[in-house]
């Protein structure tokens, strides 16, 4: 098993929480009633020192079977997302546009752009766009890297980075269809959130997401992919995450008091004693949310890039 880190291939890599596979299969069946089968040795969680990557190793990426399944769940695509406005503003009515990832064809609902070319592997999501009247292509961005390279004025990636085995790769391939002058906007769950914190999140978690991206992390990899980094904005916490939130901090705190090292799927924290105290302290953390000045940070950052 490699524990170089699948970024920038230091292999200055530290382990940060291992995963017992049966723990990881049971989660998935309770939090979203899908059944996964996962190797029988256990998962590291590990961060990379040199570029703040976190990644789960090994890790390999879900079928289309779990994304089918995935994809039935109500909430799991969503038609509208913070980083949408964000990457639509750099998008002009002479541009052509590549979208790496385009799920059922959100994004380019409404977009104003010369060209729009989405790619897509799962099929059912495949299905839907075309019903809905959009063409998507079955392809890797790294195959359509090879067949266009330099042919965008924008690549777009919305939530997808976190669920590829090969990240270095895949930014690489990005970058390659970017024109000089181009943009590349990214967005991926926000590790520097409370997203970080949250032990419980299965779909942070192989076979869903096999790496987390700390602000350090974007930064880093520009310089790796030959682009420039222009921007990385957090999307402030979202009402509907508020709970979530508060329960993610009550759990942090709890933990704290108690001593425990952060540990995913902390069997500790589910105790009724602990599951009390947290659900008090998570009410309160909630009622002093509507009075802070600003926002947290809440679950997307979103990075842009020029290439130079
Ligand atoms: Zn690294």
């Amino acid at each position: 098993m490699s524990r170089a880190c699948r970024l920038c291939g230091s292999t200055g890599t530290v382990p940060l929480d291992v995963l017992a596979p049966e723990e990881l299969e049971r989660e998935y069946r309770r939090q979203c009633g899908v059944r996964i089968i996962l190797p029988v040795q256990p998962i590291e969680y590990r961060c990379c020192d040199q570029c703040g990557l976190r990644f789960f190793e090994p890790a390999e990426p879900g079928d289309d079977a779990f994304y089918a399944a995935l994809g039935r769940l109500p909430w799991y695509y969503q038609d509208e997302k913070h980083e949408f406005a964000l990457a639509a503003r750099r998008i002009g009515p002479g541009h052509d546009v590549l979208e790496i990832g385009a799920g059922r064809g959100a994004f380019a609902c409404g977009l104003r752009a010369r060209s729009y070319c989405g790619l897509e592997l799962s099929t059912a999501a495949i299905a839907t766009a075309h019903a809905s009247g959009l063409t998507l292509l079955r392809e890797t961005v790294e195959e359509h890297a090879a067949r266009r390279p330099a042919g965008y004025d924008v690549v777009c990636s919305f939530q997808v980075l976190e669920h590829v085995h090969d990240p270095r790769g895949f930014l690489e391939a990005a970058s390659c269809c970017l024109r000089r002058g181009g943009h590349l906007v990214v967005s991926v769950p926000a590790e520097d959130s409370f997203m970080g914190a949250d032990r419980f999140d299965v779909l942070n978690m192989p076979p869903h997401h096999l790496t987390r991206w700390t602000d350090r992390a974007l930064a880093a990899v520009a310089g790796l992919v030959g682009l420039e980094l222009i921007d990385v904005t957090h999307e402030p916490l979202a009402p509907g995450h508020a709970r979530l939130y508060a329960r993610v901090a009550a759990q942090s705190g709890f933990a704290a008091l108690r001593g425990w090292a952060p540990r995913l799927l902390d069997a500790r924290l589910t105790s009724p004693l602990a599951a009390g105290c947290v659900w008090l302290h998570a009410s309160l953390i909630r009622r002093t949310l509507r009075f802070r000045r600003r926002r947290p940070a809440g679950h997307t950052v979103v990075a842009v890039y020029g290439k130079p």
